[in-house]
């Protein structure tokens, strides 16, 4: 592996720790760090601060205003993000269908979407899956049929992350019902404004509003916002997915939790000695500092054998489900080290306006949120059952 890389990456994580202690606004700072509820104010703040970084685009091609990251350093900063319990960086405009567009889309796409995606100007949502297509996402029915310079779309998408604050939906749609299924799909842009476009909220157990339906019923597309040619939607469908698996951030969120829960056992005392000191406590966190060490080792490897073009596919589904297991273990320990505190939960507050005292130790509402959240993890990104079935067959060749 050249040095350079190496050094180019140690350097993007020391700039983002800079970033974190010393520029970093203490609002959102705390708000995110006791994973209190963002809303679309403190996200649209967070993509801002980050682009004006050069860090919201920055494994984008320097012509469409990135700095050409290697995977190494776009693992890096997300994972020394998720470490320091920053927010999300929202991947729908920048990690998704920005590098679709640049790569498969018609110049005036890239002008008219481009710039508004690396600023974070207009918000995006992933229109993918449907009732009855999700881990099998080929069989969308959402149909869409041409009319002269349009498209009509009628159909309906589910687990919209965000469609409530979004102004555009990249969507999977389905142009021909003959042949393989793959083959009649098509990459349509479609503005959330437009007429026939409804967004039913679902309700998740953590009492916010992260997920929706969403319904299109003759909603007109012009077709100058198909993406890439008519029926080729599945190519740059999966051209997507690759980048939705290159997620740094699920290592950082392991680490940062562990954090927590070794500070909490160390800061807590019953009947006069540290909860560290209980065997069986004890015995949690050494055998997650052993699985951690493992993770990280094996996203490492897989970074770099991906960077030297010697992956065989299934590394990333093992980083997938180890971190995302991991995280969530790791979690449910800190929620049993809380005890009775883990046992009250009250969504309204966790809107708690900045500066305000957390709600109990250790902000216990916050991780219980993240607890109820989580359970999310090992379903979207391509489900645990559906990652192992991956490494079944690239690497076991079942
Ligand atoms: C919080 C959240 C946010 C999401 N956000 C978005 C979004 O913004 N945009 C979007 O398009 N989608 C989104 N999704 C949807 C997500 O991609 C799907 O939930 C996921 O692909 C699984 O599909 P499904 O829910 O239809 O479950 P199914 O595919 O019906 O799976 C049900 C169960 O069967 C198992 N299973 C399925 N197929 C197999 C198989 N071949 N072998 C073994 N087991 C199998 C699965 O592992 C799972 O346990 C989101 C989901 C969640 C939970």
């Amino acid at each position: 592996m050249n040095n350079s890389v190496l050094d180019k990456a140690q350097q993007l994580r020391e700039a983002v720790r800079h970033f974190y202690r010393n520029e970093m606004p203490a609002g959102l700072r705390d708000k995110s760090h006791r994973h209190q509820v963002l809303d679309k104010q403190d996200y649209l703040q967070w993509m801002q601060l980050l682009d004006q970084k050069g860090w919201a685009a920055g494994h984008w091609p320097k012509e469409h205003g990135g700095q050409e990251w290697s995977l190494l350093e776009r693992f890096v900063f997300e994972d020394e993000l998720a470490r320091l319990g920053c927010p999300w960086v929202i991947p729908f405009g920048v990690k998704y269908v920005g590098p679709v567009i640049y790569s498969f889309g018609s110049d005036e796409q890239k002008q008219r979407f481009l710039p508004g995606i690396v600023k974070t100007e207009e918000f995006w949502a992933q229109g993918y899956s449907e009732p009855n297509a999700g881990s099998d996402l080929a069989g969308l029915r959402t149909r869409a049929v041409r009319d002269g310079d349009h498209y009509v779309v009628n159909g309906q998408k589910v687990w919209t992350t965000y469609a409530q604050w979004a102004d555009w939906l990249f969507c999977l749609v389905r142009t021909n019902t003959e042949g393989k299924p793959q083959s009649g799909i098509s990459f349509l842009l479609i503005d959330m404004r437009s007429e026939g476009v409804t967004v039913k909220p679902i309700s998740t157990m953590d009492g916010y509003h992260h997920v929706n339906e969403v319904w299109l019923e003759d909603v007109r597309v012009p077709a100058a916002n198909l993406v890439g040619e008519e029926g080729a939607g599945w190519t740059y469908a999966k051209f997507l997915l690759k980048n939705e698996r290159t997620a740094g951030a699920i290592v950082g969120q392991a680490r940062h939790v562990l954090d927590r829960l070794t500070l909490y056992a160390r800061e807590t005392q019953v009947k006069g000695e540290p909860l560290i000191n209980q065997p069986l406590l004890r015995n949690r966190i050494g055998e997650f500092e052993l699985r951690f060490l493992a993770l990280e080792v094996a996203s490492y490897d897989a970074v770099m054998a991906m960077l030297e073009e010697r992956d065989n596919g299934g590394e990333a589904s093992l980083v997938k489900i180890r971190g995302t297991e991991l995280y969530q273990e790791v979690t449910d320990a800190l929620l049993d080290a809380m005890g009775e505190a883990a046992m009250v939960f009250d969504p309204d507050a966790l809107h708690t306006a900045d500066g305000l005292p957390p709600l109990g130790p250790e902000d216990t509402g916050g991780i219980l949120k993240e607890h109820f959240y989580n359970r999310a993890n090992t379903i979207f990104g391509g489900s645990s059952e559906v990652q192992r079935n991956i490494i079944a067959k690239v690497v076991l060749g079942l």
